[in-house]
């Protein structure tokens, strides 16, 4: 978080705005991804911002139960909101991507207090046949002090030597990655592989559930498992029938190995470069009860018209039990529409720089 952004939230929460503001907003639905025993202690770590430690993790669930919020699933989030019962604080945790930290530290901890929880799982990297490639990146960036990169017909020479430099090319490189289609990632990976030694698809293997672990998460009664597309691209950039085949396909295949139906989706990104009305609808005609966004905010009433875009609330490592609070007001969100309106911009995410809006 910036320091501006910090500077917000601590005034947000020193005059007490939060606590006005957010007594009618109850309800969210909240972002991760891995929980991990420890962080990795290099000091190039861009995927650290999606890794929360088991402490964290722990006092993240301690805070929400001394706010006084139930845990609940999807299909209680969505029945809450079909019988407008928005009044008491709820919460529902999700988890992106499919890694095997989700069986293997987060769900032991959710299963001894007894709290559901759901994981969106990107099939092609639990299928192996697509890599994690933000891990990629980041070893090769991390290892090298100047990489070419040869990525949609670009050919770029990138010093990598400082860390500022290796910052930079990572969120240059990734935003180039989340925007590719499949079949131009799928030769950048074999060309740093040739030429550099970097095997991208082993990382799925490192940090991914393969189907049997899958499946006996899913075997649990308070696990809910969700799509997540196979190969985790910006579907609104993919032409329709692509589009539709991501969502479908993952759906279809999470079926077929779980043998259990699948019921919920969530848009890889999800913001709104990388999703839009046409994948909504696809998802709603594709019969699925919901699909999330990375739009950032509280639930409310009006969201019983829009299931197929929900919100949701992204966790951070490092925040402090008081941006928390702040951000569970839903006086952020709220605060940047006004901001944005007052530019004249529409109210846009930007394109983050890793594999997930998060998402
Ligand atoms: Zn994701």
């Amino acid at each position: 978080m910036t320091n501006a952004k910090q500077l917000v939230y601590s005034a947000f929460y020193r005059t007490g705005l939060f606590r006005w503001f957010g007594r009618k907003r109850n309800g969210a639905i909240l972002m991760l991804h891995s929980v991990v025993a420890a962080h990795p202690a290099r000091e190039f770590h861009p995927n650290r911002q999606f890794m929360m430690t088991k402490e964290v993790f722990e006092e993240l669930l301690d805070s929400f139960e001394s706010f006084g919020y139930e845990f609940v699933t999807l299909d209680d989030v969505v029945d809450r909101l079909r019988t407008d019962r928005m009044d008491g604080k709820f919460v529902c945790l999700t988890f992106d991507d499919g890694y095997r930290d989700n069986l293997e530290i987060a769900w032991p901890i959710c299963a001894k207090r007894g709290i559901p929880m759901a994981v969106y799982v990107t099939t092609g990297i639990v299928d192996r046949t697509e890599p994690a490639w933000w891990y990629g990146l980041e070893e090769w960036i991390a290892t090298r002090e100047r990489i070419v990169c040869n990525l949609s017909g670009r050919l770029d020479v990138v010093q990598t030597t400082s860390l500022a430099e290796k910052e930079a090319a990572y969120d240059s490189i990734a935003i180039r990655l989340q925007r590719a289609r499949p079949t131009e990632r799928k030769a950048f990976y074999e060309d740093v592989l040739a030429r550099e030694g970097i095997d991208f698809a082993g990382y799925s293997d490192a940090v991914a559930m393969t189907w049997d672990e899958l499946r006996t998460l899913a075997s649990e009664p308070l696990v809910t498992i969700g799509a997540h597309s196979i190969s985790h691209c910006a579907l609104s950039r993919l032409p329709h029938a692509e589009m539709r085949h991501e969502i479908a396909g993952s759906r279809s295949m999470l079926e077929r190995q779980l043998q259990m139906p699948i019921q919920h989706f969530a848009f890889p990104y999800g913001d709104p470069s990388t999703v839009g009305t046409r994948e909504f609808s696809a998802c709603r005609k594709l019969g699925f009860t919901t699909a999330t966004t990375t739009r950032h905010s509280m639930l409310s009433s009006i969201d019983v018209h829009g299931l197929h875009q929900l919100p949701r609330i992204p966790t951070d490592p490092f925040e402090s039990r008081q941006t928390l609070a702040v951000k569970l007001s839903g006086l952020p969100g709220r605060f940047k529409q006004l901001r944005d309106r007052l530019r004249g911009s529409a109210p846009a995410e930007s394109l983050k720089t890793n594999a997930d809006t998060t998402g």
